[in-house]
């Protein structure tokens, strides 16, 4: 069994990787509370979603999904469970019928996280997710934002809604909660509005890797533009899983067609291991659009890519 207060995973040798309930990668459950170092996290919220909806089924189903992925990262060797004590502590609270009421206790249930010590790593949810978990962990200085996206999420309001997931970067900025001159967008694709969809990003110093500009430049000039952008300081990686061809993630709300490879993302996250990623997320997962499950299976594994960059951090800074 996984022990409470152990902070160990099932062992799959042990116990079959198909038994039991699922928690993310089998991990223990726990309380929110000291001696936690990262905290596995669901927020089953669709309400920002403008198109298709389905994305509150997302925490459920990447854990379902994660049951096969191994302990141990194949190209880094960081093994997330032996350097932190981590563990799955369930979904945030979520208001069905009210996105702002449930924006208010999705960023209460982080801000406990946040008081407990805990850096949490995050299954959406749509990409409305990341403003409360960047009000709790961002509130005292704005960090940088690596953020993976067909879109830029970064419009004023949609439909009068200013709280939705096509304008969190917008509102993190605004906020304070993210630094643009540390910030990067990847991916971005996509018929638009206008020619001016982007500018608030470019306007804002956001650097900006649109999928033509991914390309040109080819994947290492873009792991160096990351690592370039970021520097040193806290980060925080958003990963939308629409970010992918939608051959890899149809299941999502907003598919566009023409994005990342599965594979080009992963090498690009691993070689993010060593900068100061404080919490990350992956959202966007929509269950029910997702017919062969491929989506979830490769978003708990972008989930397993963020959780190494999390442990590899916290691990590398812990003090004393
Ligand atoms: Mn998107
Ligand atoms: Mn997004």
């Amino acid at each position: 069994m996984p022990g409470e207060g152990e902070f160990k995973p099932f062992h799959s040798g042990e116990v079959p990787r198909y038994q039991e309930i699922a928690t993310f990668m089998r991990a223990a459950r726990a309380e929110i509370a000291p001696p936690l170092e990262i905290a596995l996290v669901g927020v089953p919220l669709d309400l920002g979603a403008t198109y298709r909806v389905g994305a509150r089924h997302g925490p459920s189903a990447v854990r379902e999904a994660s049951r096969l992925i191994r302990q141990v990262n194949p190209a880094t060797g960081v093994a997330p469970f032996q350097l932190c004590k981590v563990a799955d502590v369930g979904d945030a609270p979520t208001d069905p019928l009210d996105v702002v009421r449930s924006v208010a206790l999705v960023q209460g249930f982080f801000e406990r996280i946040q008081a407990a010590g805990a850096a949490p790593v995050v299954m959406g949810g749509d990409h409305t997710v990341p403003l409360p978990v960047l009000r709790a962990i961002a509130r005292e200085r704005p960090i940088g934002l690596i953020q993976f996206d067909a879109h830029g999420d970064v419009f004023d309001e949609f439909m009068g809604s200013r709280i939705n997931h096509a304008t969190f970067v917008r509102r993190g900025i605004e906020e304070g909660l993210i630094e643009p001159a540390r910030s990067i967008q990847i991916g971005l694709r996509g018929t638009r509005y206008g020619a001016d969809d982007l500018d608030y990003s470019r306007a804002a110093g956001i650097r900006v890797v649109t999928i033509d500009d991914y390309e040109e430049l080819g994947r290492d000039r873009v792991i160096a533009a990351i690592r370039d952008a970021l520097r040193d300081g806290p980060a925080y990686v958003t990963f939308d899983v629409d970010g992918l061809d939608p051959s890899a993630a149809p299941g999502t709300g907003v598919p566009e067609p023409g994005g990342l490879a599965m594979r080009d993302s992963q090498v690009m996250l691993r070689a993010l291991t060593g900068l100061e990623v404080i919490g990350g997320d992956v959202c966007e997962v929509a269950p029910p659009l997702d017919p062969t499950g491929i989506t979830c299976i490769n978003a708990a594994n972008l989930m397993f890519e963020t959780l190494c960059l999390v442990a590899a951090a916290k691990a590398a800074r812990r003090p004393g």
